[in-house]
């Protein structure tokens, strides 16, 4: 069996303090799909990414992202594979205060050490993928809120990840810029790209061809429909 983007095996996250975010999760995300993660406020959707990330690690069970177990990579090499094998998209955008689209989107490759040409290069590319190209120069104060988490997805994609995960990604933008963001990471997905979306948007979520479903931290249904793939 070749390895999963994603892999929980009996996955627990429990926060000082003793809140249970995720209980025993058990989940595969295969190269290619497009998953939704959906569930109410506080379920534990954003907790599932950090560790699907390896922006945290598990209080019990394995988390495999790309087939590296994190738990066995030191700190120095959890970056490396946070930064070369996974693209980030959150609903703030966090892109930098004062900075050129196209150098937001370059860093995105900073950590491949390439010269500032050729991730200059490579970012125009993803901005021109993202439907940009006429917004390079512009500085993330001078654009849409639509335009600016365009421009995260742009620099999330620029390294080519393994799986791109984003977290409520419509969650500060008006509807058409929302469905805008929405239809791009479909067409992210139908050109290969691995996508995992958190949504407590029950229609985002129906719309995507496999929906996870959290509860209190546990996995509570995982349904694909066929259809939608
Ligand atoms: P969701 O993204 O579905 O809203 P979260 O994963 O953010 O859910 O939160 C799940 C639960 O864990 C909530 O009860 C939340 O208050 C708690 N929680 C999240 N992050 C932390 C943290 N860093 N420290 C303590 N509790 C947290
Ligand atoms: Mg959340």
């Amino acid at each position: 069996m070749t390895a999963a983007v994603v892999e929980f095996e009996g996955v627990s996250k429990t926060y000082p303090g003793g809140v249970a975010a995720v209980r025993d999760v058990n989940l595969r995300v295969e190269r290619g799909e497009l998953a939704a993660i959906v569930g109410p406020s506080g379920s534990g959707k954003s907790s599932m990414l950090n560790l699907m990330g390896s922006l945290d690690r598990p209080s019990a069970g394995r988390v495999l992202v790309d087939g590296h177990d994190v738990a066995a990579l030191t700190d120095r090499e959890v970056s490396a594979l946070r930064a070369t094998r996974i693209g980030f998209v959150f609903q703030q955008f966090h892109l930098a205060v004062g900075v050129p689209v196209l150098d937001s989107v370059a860093d995105g490759l900073l950590y491949s050490g390439a010269p500032l040409r050729l991730r200059r290069g490579r970012a125009a590319a993803a901005l021109d993928r993202v439907g940009l190209s006429h917004r390079v120069h512009h500085l993330p104060h001078q654009l849409s809120g639509g335009e600016r988490q365009r421009v995260a997805v742009a620099r999330a994609v620029v390294g080519e990840p393994a799986v791109l995960l984003a977290d409520e990604p419509t969650g500060n933008l008006d509807t058409a810029s929302g469905a805008a963001v929405l239809t791009l990471l479909r067409e992210l997905h139908a050109s290969g790209t691995t996508v995992v979306i958190i949504t407590h948007d029950r229609d985002i979520a129906g719309a995507l061809p496999r929906r996870i479903e959290m509860r209190d931290g546990r996995v509570i249904a995982d349904t694909a429909t066929e259809a939608l793939r």
